[in-house]
């Protein structure tokens, strides 16, 4: 398996940018590299994909977030 660069939020999947390891959404959050499938929102109101996981925001989120 390959080794995640970026962390992803537990809580709202939000893949965080580079060299970030806090969500700037829920700063409380706890993050993790262990995510994968990886989803770019561009219009989250006709993203099936944002409904589906409840991504009200757009941007990059992880379809899978392990946290330990
Ligand atoms: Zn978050």
């Amino acid at each position: 398996m390959v080794q995640n660069k970026r962390f992803a939020c537990g809580e709202c999947h939000l893949v965080l940018p580079e060299s970030t390891d806090q969500c700037v959404h829920c700063p409380s959050s706890p993050v993790t590299l262990d995510w994968s499938g990886y989803v770019l929102i561009l219009d989250y109101n006709r993203s099936e994909v944002a409904q589906r996981l409840k991504i009200e925001r757009n941007g990059e989120y992880a379809l899978k977030v392990s946290v330990r």
